[in-house]
């Protein structure tokens, strides 16, 4: 597989591993950050080593699979510490999802297999790369341990899958209260502009108005049964604002587990 690279400003840059996960590289004067490994395809150390030399800080937004799957190749990976228990969950998933995506998850295996190698992130804390400062922040509501990062001099906020256009609510350890509070403090956070786990690009603040918009459909909307092809115990219900969006490539929309559903 060959790794594609989506230029978004300078010293910020996607990644993308070809089956729809994206991580992100940022590059100060004096350090590098990689927000998320996505799901272990390729090698993705050796790739980020020759896009730049410079000291490197790795990430995870959180502590799915398709988040955390390349963490092998690096030494020290920060994660937020209450998805500890879920980075350790995946292990009874991993290899379901590789069978039903035919996807070569081994190395994704072998990072989960290895949790010696994750230090604690707690947000508040501040990554200065040098002419660039990247702030983390709690997303907390598709994981408690979500976070997106905040590049301060940029006003582009890293939110990896904390709020997407397909807000997924349905799997493990989510939370609608928790989101919906997320969804209040992004508010009062100072961006313009997101960068998603799943989708190539920037897009604009106003997202925030539709994400809350799919929040509201919730009660109110019959929703659609929803299941999980890649693991289809995943099962949930989808709440559509818009069933396609272009820029989205995809439907609007918000997809809760009964459990996320009993708290609205
Ligand atoms: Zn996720
Ligand atoms: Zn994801």
């Amino acid at each position: 597989m060959k790794f594609e690279v989506y230029p978004l400003e300078p010293g910020v840059v996607q990644i993308a591993d070809g089956a729809g996960n994206c991580a992100t590289l940022v590059t100060g004067k004096d350090r590098a950050l990689l927000f998320d490994t996505m799901i272990g395809l390729g090698d993705l150390a050796g790739f980020v080593r020759a896009q730049t030399a410079l000291p490197l800080t790795v990430v995870n937004s959180h502590g799915h699979l398709d988040h955390v799957g390349g963490n092998l190749g690096f030494q020290d990976v920060y994660i937020h510490p209450a998805d500890r228990a879920l980075f350790a969950a995946n292990l009874r998933v991993v290899e379901e999802r590789g069978k039903n995506s035919g996807l070569d998850l081994s190395n994704c295996a072998e990072s989960l297999a290895h949790p010696e190698r994750l230090r604690d992130l707690l947000p508040g804390r501040v990554f200065d790369l040098g002419g660039l400062r990247v702030k983390v922040v709690p997303l907390a509501g598709h994981t408690a341990g979500s976070v997106g990062l905040l590049l301060l001099e940029r006003g582009l906020l890293l939110a990896g899958d904390a709020c997407t256009p397909q807000m997924c609510l349905f799997m493990e350890g989510a939370s609608l209260r928790a989101y919906r509070e997320t969804l209040l403090a992004l508010r009062a956070l100072p961006f313009d502009r997101f960068v998603f786990g799943h989708h190539t690009g920037t897009f604009a603040r106003g997202w925030l108005d539709r994400f809350e918009d799919c929040v509201s459909l919730i009660g109110r909307k019959k929703p659609v049964d929803y299941f999980y092809s890649l693991i289809p115990s995943y099962r949930g219900k989808a709440y559509i604002l818009k069933p396609w969006n272009r820029e989205a490539q995809g439907p609007v929309c918000v997809i809760v587990g009964k459990e996320a559903e009993d708290v609205c």
